[in-house]
This record gives structure tokens, sequence and C-alpha cells, in this order.
């Protein structure tokens, strides 16, 4: 029955699809960190929505919360609501102390991207400047202006790309240093590399409007930031007055650990980017949280009309409480301590392993050709397969989509987490060049 659907979706609907190309299964049912096809294959589920489902598929006092709320009042564009006044005051609560205060909070379309777009536009409003400083490697979004900044060639290239004035600089990728350097020498040259560009009042770029940034990059590669890079980078944009903007679309809501991955660094930003897990259980909506510096937007100057998500702020406000009163932040903290071990484990019976990292409960396990280090993207696409047929999702991504990804639900037990890397293990070892 799934191949019967694959095949009618190839049909009829449009040729960007993407996941049903690697992970060939129509999907019927989920509930918690397992997902259930239409032939009735049960599947733990290390890709969750794009870490959208950040407490697992279909949290039953989330669906409470959304389905009463459904009654209640289902849309009230930007309207104040009892529940979305709510939902904002406790987001704030969920910023570090400075920043509470600091922040106003901006309800964006639905998607990530509808978030980067504002965040965007913000920055080039408050500043009067026009260009965006961003990263190889990022992924921000399939909009104009989010793919724009996003550092894959690949989608923007078939297109006329007509948002001038972006200009990426290396991010810290050590497993495959972008300067070529190894740990042994590098002195975070990729930061020297990029204040030196910034600084740089006769030649370099034109001062931009904002520094984007994701701290652990998502699609391309599940590659955190070095600490002393992210202090770094803080530090010049401040000293210039660059606002610092963080997507945090795939690391926040607790994703890494803290609520917000910055946090983890020890940095403020001035723009923060939240989407995918807000509602914990799939609800579309964007928020963009943001120093009241900038608040420089005139009535009307950003408007649409899903501008929040009246579902999405109850069951997000039932998120906030799960979330707190079954301490899923210290689950995230105690699997990625485990998740750490088991995959260096991998690594070390695993010779085509080239690297495995992460923050939180988002880790990637890098595969190279053991003779000459080349990524290996066939060897991820077999392995990601073989991984589906002993009932484990998988996604893949980078630069050479040589790299696994694993962002399972938050409250994934030790129990299933042993279990999806014992199938991972199982999977490698079956593909093994
Ligand atoms: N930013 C980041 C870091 C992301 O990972 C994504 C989605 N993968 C986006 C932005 C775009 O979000 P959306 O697909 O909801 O537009």
């Amino acid at each position: 029955r799934s191949r019967a659907l694959l095949a009618e979706q190839d049909r009829v609907e449009s040729g960007a699809r993407t996941y049903p190309r690697s992970l060939p299964i129509a999907l019927r049912r989920g509930r918690g960190c397992y997902v259930q096809d239409l032939d009735g294959n049960t599947y733990l589920d290390l890709l969750a929505g794009a870490g959208v489902l950040s407490l697992g598929h279909g949290h039953p006092e989330l669906v409470a919360a959304a389905s009463a709320q459904l009654g209640e009042l289902a849309h009230g564009l930007d309207f104040p609501t009892a529940v979305k006044d709510e939902f904002t005051r406790r987001q704030l609560g969920m910023l570090p102390a400075p920043l509470r205060e600091r922040m106003k909070v901006h309800y964006c379309g639905p998607t990530g991207a509808n978030g980067v777009e504002a965040a965007i536009k913000l920055a080039k409003l408050a500043t009067g400047r026009g260009a965006v400083v961003a990263f190889h490697g990022a992924f921000h979004g399939s909009t104009a202006g989010a793919m724009a900044v996003s550092g894959n060639r690949y989608p923007k290239e078939s297109v006329a790309n007509g948002v001038p004035g972006v200009q990426f600089m290396p991010f810290p990728y050590c497993a495959r240093c972008p300067l070529g350097l190894t740990p042994a020498v590098c002195d975070t040259n990729c930061a020297t590399y990029l204040e030196n560009v910034l600084t740089d009042g006769k030649g370099g770029v034109e001062l931009p409007a904002a520094v984007i940034v994701e701290l652990v990059q998502g699609e391309g590669g599940g590659i955190p930031a070095t600490p002393e890079f992210v202090r770094r980078l803080r530090a010049v944009t401040w000293e210039l007055g660059v606002p610092l903007v963080v997507d945090e679309v795939q690391t926040g809501c607790g994703r890494t650990g803290t609520w917000f991955a910055f946090e983890r660094y020890g940095v403020e930003p001035d723009v923060v980017v939240a989407s995918k897990a807000l509602s914990g259980v799939g609800l579309p909506v964007s928020m963009l949280l943001y120093d009241r510096a900038l608040d420089t937007w005139a009535p009307g100057a950003h408007i649409g009309t899903f501008r929040g998500n009246q579902l999405a702020f109850a069951a997000g406000l039932a998120a906030l409480d799960v979330i707190a009163r079954d301490r899923v932040l210290d689950n995230v903290l105690a699997r990625e301590a485990q998740l750490a071990a088991r995959l260096a484990g991998l690594a070390a019976v695993c010779p085509w392993v080239r690297d495995t990292r992460g923050l939180g409960l988002m880790w990637a396990v890098e595969l190279a050709d053991p003779a000459t280090g080349a990524p290996a993207p066939e060897l991820a696409a077999a392995t990601q397969r073989a991984a589906l047929d002993r009932g484990l999702i998988v996604e893949t991504g980078g630069r050479a989509e040589a790299v696994l990804r694993l962002l399972p639900p938050l409250t994934i037990t030790e129990a299933e987490l042993d279990e999806a890397v014992d199938l991972l293990g199982a999977a490698l070892l079956a593909c093994a060049p």
C-alpha cells in the first residue's frame, strides 16, 4: 500500500519532493518516538518531523490542548487573545534574565523561512544598511531572502537570485576545516578571517545589516560551532553594532539541552528566530524575538494572514508545562552523554565513520572513504536505507550528503536511544565498504 501511494504521489505531486525519495514509506500514525507506515510496519523515528515533534508524535496533553482551542478560537490574525498573551509571556520567561526585559516578540507567517525573512527585513530597517553576512553550509529556508542567505548553491542555481548583498564566511566545520587546517594548528582562524573582513573599512564588505548564523548547522550536516568562534563572532558584531541574528529554528525549544542554543554558548544575540518545535506537536508557527532597540517597525510594516496560530499557542503552552514537569531538558543532556559515548563506540569499530558530533539531541555521523577520507554519500544513502529496513528512520544531510543526522524527540528514553544506536550500528556494519 505504501508503494501504491508513492507511485500515485509521483504522478500527481511536485518533483521537488525529497523525504520519500530516500525513505520510501507512506505514513499512517505516530505515537511518541515511533511512527507506523500504511502497511503496519513500525519505525523508531529519529527524524521526528525534521526536529518539529519535540515531545514526540501525538503527545496526548498537547493534542487535548490544541483540540480544545480549535473549538474555542482557531484563527485570530494579530488580535490579542488570552492564549497568545500567555504564550508570549511564557516564551519571554524562558529567556535568560537580562534578555527577558530587553526583548520583544513578533509572530511571523507559519514557517521558519517566514521568521528568517522578517529578521532580515527588521535588521535592514533598523540599521539602514543592506548587506547580510551568512555562513558556508548554512540553511535558513526556501523563500527568496532565506534562500539567499543559505550557503548551499544547489537550490539557487536554477533560479535567478534577486537578493543581492549576501557575503558568505567560513563556518567552523572542524571535521573538514574550510581553511584546510588540522585541529593541532587551528587557532580559530575562521573567526580571525571573519573579524578581518568585518573590521576592514577600506576593503572587505560593506558593514552589514546583520550576521545570521545557526549555532549548530542542521541541514549543513549537524555541525556545532566551536565555543571560541561564537564568542568572537558575538564580540566583533557587538563592537561594530551589527545585529547578530541567531537562527534557532532547528536548535531552539530545548533541542540542545538549554531552551535556546545561544545559552549553551553563553552569548546574547540581538535577534532570535524560532519555529519548528514551538508548539511541540507539529502545529506551524514562527516567532521572532528581538532587542527593543531594533523595534523600528511602522504599523503594518510586516503583515500576513497567518501571524501566530492559536492552536500552536495552546499546544505550546501545554508543551512548556510538560517540559518543566517532566524535566525534559535534563533528559536531553543525559541522552546527549549517552549518544556521545555510544556513537564513539560505533566509530571505533567502523573506520568509515569519520566524525561523530552533536549538541543536545542534534547529532551527526559523518561517513567517509576510509582510504581517501573523501565524503561517502552513497554509503550514507545505503546505510539510511539499511536502517529503514531494520525499523529506524534517520535523515541524511551535509554538503556532500554524507552525514547521517539524528534528531529524536526530546522525550526519547534511554532504552529507546539504545535501541536506535543498535539499529544504526547494524545498518552501518551491513553496509561496510
Ligand atoms: N532555519 C533552519 C535552521 C532550518 O533548519 C530550517 C528548516 N529546516 C529553516 C530555517 C526553514 O524552516 P521552514 O522549512 O519551516 O521554512
